[in-house]
């Protein structure tokens, strides 16, 4: 006995197609990345913009660097607290356009954190089925209510809404952008129902940040929804090209959660570095938007090219699934096109629910037109795109857990 569990656990999902295994990565991350000494046009990163490997950023970083040091040693709230991280939450408070905004080393705990400490026992939490992973186990780990609503359903949001009167606090919660679907949530519905409700309502802008919006601020800039979501969370770790996640909101929301969100309270502070890294990025966004005009126009050029082959690709957004079905085909196709120099990754359950498993491609301005057509033409020299014999994603997935 003992462990001998964890045995029979990994030969089950080895069997099922669903082990999980990392590739390592010996460059910097752009649109081709070094493995194992070769080099693969990557189309899995959430690096929409191309900053993680900007000489600004990095310069940035090495400028911090050398004058606060790497570490921080201390929670914030003890002796970690620095400039850069007071600057930084200034800056996204600004590009926001909310009052104060607080820092989670990761969005990840940045969702869990502010989750936890807005609802608990005597609370619901309503969520989207396929929101992110950190917002479902925040709502798990927060003790309340935890009720979801199929996806994008906004009258069956509306019915959970109605019946939830006698509870303390409601709470709506839902992805912007939906990070294995890369569509997107109809949030002026959403925040006209949560009002009509005086439900709190929390969005995750995490892939919608540097991406949607006139100036790349996200979805609320994007639909004009300025003031009018009570939680803004959102991740540094994508087009920002950096690390760390935040909650932007009112003031006294991000007084609150420096006081009761545990994830920021008993964690060490970023390293400055990082926030100096994050910084420069939110610059960069602000100074020209030719970047996230150069990714719109990859975006665009996908998803036409795609369409001849497929119908029904799902989004309007850099991340773009062709929805495959089992595990097994998703990863057989997955590492064909790796075999040809090309990464996308197969998305398979707890990820994706039981029967979706699909390829995930996700685009970035620093990918050229050759880029894209050599993508176009490698899945057609293996035969996974013929005319006259498309694909079909599925049209409506099925409702199981999503992890
Ligand atoms: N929310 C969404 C929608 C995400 O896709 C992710 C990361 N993939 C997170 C939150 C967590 O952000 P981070 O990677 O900064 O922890």
């Amino acid at each position: 006995m003992g462990l001998d569990f964890i045995f029979d656990e990994l030969s089950s999902l080895k069997e099922h197609a669903l082990m999980r295994e990392y590739r390592t990565v010996e460059s910097a991350q752009g649109p081709y990345i070094q493995i194992k000494g070769k080099s693969y046009l990557s189309f899995c990163s959430n690096n929409y913009l191309g900053l993680a490997d900007h000489p600004r950023i990095k310069q940035a970083a090495i400028a911090a660097i050398n004058q606060y040091g790497w570490g921080t040693g201390a929670s914030r709230l003890v002796a970690g607290n620095m400039t850069l991280h007071e600057e930084l939450e200034k800056k996204i408070a600004e590009f926001k356009g909310t009052e104060a905004t607080l820092l989670f080393p990761t969005g990840y705990m940045a969702n869990v954190g502010a989750l936890c400490a807005i609802v608990g026992r005597e609370d619901i939490v309503i969520g989207d089925k396929l929101n992110h992973a950190s917002i479902i186990d925040g709502c798990r780990q927060s003790g309340a209510t935890f009720r979801v609503y199929p996806h994008n359903n906004v009258s069956q949001l509306e019915s959970l809404l109605q019946k939830s009167s006698t509870y303390r606090r409601r709470m709506v919660v839902t992805d912007s952008v939906f990070s294995m679907d890369g569509d997107t949530a109809p949030l002026p519905e959403i925040v006209e129902i949560t009002q009509k409700y005086d439900a709190i309502l929390m969005i995750d802008d995490a892939h919608a940040t540097g991406v949607f919006g006139q100036h790349g601020k996200g979805m609320i800039e994007h639909y004009g929804l300025e003031g009018k979501v009570d939680i803004i969370m959102g991740s540094l770790s994508k087009a920002i090209g950096s690390i760390g996640g935040f909650i932007a909101g009112n003031k006294c929301l991000i007084d609150f959660l420096k006081n009761k969100a545990r994830s920021f309270v008993y964690t060490t502070a970023l390293p400055p570095a990082a926030c100096a890294a994050s910084l420069a990025g939110l610059i960069l966004i602000q100074e020209d938007t030719t970047p996230i005009d150069k990714l719109w126009d990859n975006i665009r050029y996908l998803r036409s090219q795609l369409s001849k082959f497929i119908s029904n690709i799902s989004g309007e957004s850099p991340i773009v699934p062709i929805i495959i079905g089992s595990a097994e085909d998703a990863l057989r196709i997955s590492k064909r096109l790796y075999e040809k120099g090309i990464l996308i990754p197969a998305i398979r359950p707890p990820t994706v629910p039981l029967g979706t498993s699909r390829l995930r491609i996700s685009l970035m301005a620093t990918h050229s037109k050759e880029d894209i057509n050599r993508l176009i033409d490698t899945m057609k020299d293996i035969g996974f795109l013929t005319h006259g014999n498309t694909i079909l994603p599925k049209a409506g997935y099925a409702q199981t857990d999503v992890g």
